[in-house]
């Protein structure tokens, strides 16, 4: 079998292709003799629509054909939306019958549309929409005379080279549907929006759900606007590094450029699409920033005072303790808390963590001898609090990264950054915590502080009260702050920025459903997610399992909360 087929728009070209090849004898559907058939397909009458709004595919190894195929569905035409087309008739239904029964019998296709982007597509979508796979030519017919037509049939036209670049810009163009920018290379900085394909890539798995995002521990609702912003405003998408792209400034070794260029822009309209549509919060109950209040070294002072100052305002703090010291309670230098002490404060709430069994320097020590000091306090803590800590807090806050590797392991987090306040070492003043707090708000950062002495040892206060003022202050920035243990915002931050959020439509609303690969046993916590939306005149509710489950609206967001394996229903009316 060596029979080939040539699909063009119109009987009339494929008239004229039959008779220049001597094979013009009209069959039902088609013209033919001997191994050649010449095929019309009488326009735009396979339709490609994507897919999915919020899905799109697409990865450097992939071409234009491919991504084309991966994120499109073929169909016969029902409308007739587009130039050129119109809503297929019966004939028409009749004639894809006889170009798929062809299409099988054939050994090789030849592609004699009409040389323009639109004929391109329609080829393209017809063989997506038939699926069968056969070796293509293209017939590159610039004028329909015989002498083409023959040269043509043998070598693929006048231009072969630039028809495959002309192909991947067509079928690129159509599938994105945007009109390009020409990258003007001399003037281009990375700043001014240059972006490669693995981030890109890595911000779909995010923001699409495909996977955790683990690899790029950044990502987090803040920087999706600024990152949408950038790829908005990008001109050329690479699968090469920035570095590589402006050494060889090679295009990429599938997509043209013109390709990438679309690409981009549209991975950027469907990312801040996808960014505004669902996504977890940066702290729990999408408050703008976090402060945890942390204590070093379990004075006896954070039992008396600061532990029951903090409570007063609905507040609990983390208590890092040295096992070695626990119950130095007559110590008249520097008294600490004792074991049932710390026991009662773990039970009202607080966390009570490492600070190491000695507080010795673990930087000098041997690996396994830092190991040993950081699991003989674990077990005490655990045997005498009934709660086994996940976090850690380096004494002198040394941390080299050998040892935060030890001190990580099985846990939530690790103390790396802290705001020493306090009155001896640190000179706090009102005005310097006060503006302190501010800053942890507008940043919307994570404040970590670091107390240690209150009326006696290291770094104490002249006016505890200062400190007591602080922790009001706070309280009046609540809207704002979301005050809790380090533990507990450890691991939100941590699932944060490795749950994949994922929404899907459903008949009576949409299924919010959230993934993570982090290890169930510590990474536990509700995520607040949110939703964007026009909630105003909404009746909302929400379901896990068939069971009620609570969540309210503020303003264009739903908020609700959920574990980082879940599922929920919203249901709209
Ligand atoms: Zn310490």
């Amino acid at each position: 079998m060596n029979n080939i087929l040539i699909i063009t728009e119109s009987r009339t070209v494929a008239k004229t292709i039959a008779q220049a090849l001597g094979a013009n004898v009209l069959h039902k559907g088609y013209f033919g003799k001997g191994h050649i058939a010449v095929t019309w397909t009488g326009g735009g009458i396979i339709s490609s629509r994507p897919k999915c709004k919020f899905q799109f595919t697409v990865s450097s190894d992939m071409t234009a054909d491919e991504t084309f195929a991966a994120n499109f569905d073929f169909s016969v035409r029902k409308d007739s939306k587009g130039k050129g087309n119109r809503r297929a008739s019966e004939k028409d239904e009749a004639q894809i019958g006889v170009i798929q029964r062809l299409w099988r019998n054939a050994a090789t296709i030849v592609n004699a549309m009409k040389p323009s982007a639109p004929g391109e597509v329609i080829f393209t979508s017809l063989s997506n929409y038939i699926c069968i796979d056969r070796p293509v030519v293209r017939m590159w017919l610039t004028s329909i005379t015989r002498k083409e037509i023959v040269a043509s049939l043998e070598n693929g036209g006048n231009a072969p080279e630039y028809y495959a670049e002309f192909h991947d810009n067509a079928i690129a163009e159509h599938t994105i549907g945007a009109h390009p920018i020409e990258p003007d290379y001399a003037g281009l900085e990375p700043s001014h929006g240059l972006w490669c394909m693995a981030d890109l890539k890595a911000a779909a798995l995010t923001l699409w759900g495909w996977a955790p995002a683990k690899d790029i521990n950044t990502f987090n609702d803040s920087v999706v606007p600024a990152m949408c912003h950038r790829v908005k405003n990008c001109t050329y998408v690479s699968s090469h590094d920035l570095g590589r792209l402006f050494k060889d400034k090679e295009h990429d070794p599938h997509f043209s450029r013109k390709a990438q260029i679309e690409l981009g822009r549209r991975y950027a309209d469907a990312m801040t699409e996808l960014a505004e549509h669902v996504y977890v919060t940066r702290f729990r109950n999408n408050r703008r920033a976090a402060i945890s209040f942390t204590f070093d070294d379990g004075d006896l002072d954070h039992y008396l005072l600061a532990a029951p100052e903090l409570e007063k305002r609905g507040f609990r703090g983390t208590f890092w303790v040295i096992g070695q010291k626990v119950d130095a309670c007559n110590d008249t230098v520097r008294p600490r808390a004792s074991w049932s002490q710390l026991r009662e404060m773990a039970g009202r709430g607080h966390e009570i963590s490492n600070h190491s069994w000695t507080h010795g320097k673990l930087v000098l020590m041997k690996p396994e001898e830092a190991r040993r000091e950081i699991e003989m306090n674990d077990s005490a803590i655990a045997a005498n609090t009934g709660v086994r800590p996940v976090t850690f807090c380096y004494p002198y806050n040394a941390a080299p990264s050998w040892l935060i590797e030890i001190a990580s392991e099985g846990r939530v987090g690790t103390r790396l950054h802290q705001k020493g306040i306090g009155q001896a070492n640190n000179k706090s003043t009102p005005e310097s915590i006060k503006a302190w707090v501010d800053q942890v708000v507008a940043t919307g950062d994570w404040g970590v502080t670091m107390t240690h002495g209150i009326r006696v040892g290291y770094d104490n206060w002249h006016t505890p009260q200062d400190l007591w003022d602080m922790f009001d202050y706070v309280k009046s920035r609540e809207d704002s702050i979301w005050v809790a243990t380090f533990r507990d915002i450890a691991t939100y931050r941590t699932e944060r920025d490795n749950v994949a959020v994922k929404a899907t439509h459903t008949a009576t609303g949409m299924t919010i459903s959230t993934s993570t690969d982090l290890p169930a046993d510590l990474f536990n916590a509700p995520l607040t997610v949110a939703v964007k939306g026009d909630w105003a005149d909404k009746e909302v509710s929400a379901s896990r399992m068939g069971a009620y489950t609570p969540l309210r609206t503020d303003g264009n967001l739903l908020l609700l909360q959920m574990q980082p394996d879940d599922k929920v229903e919203i249901h709209i009316r």
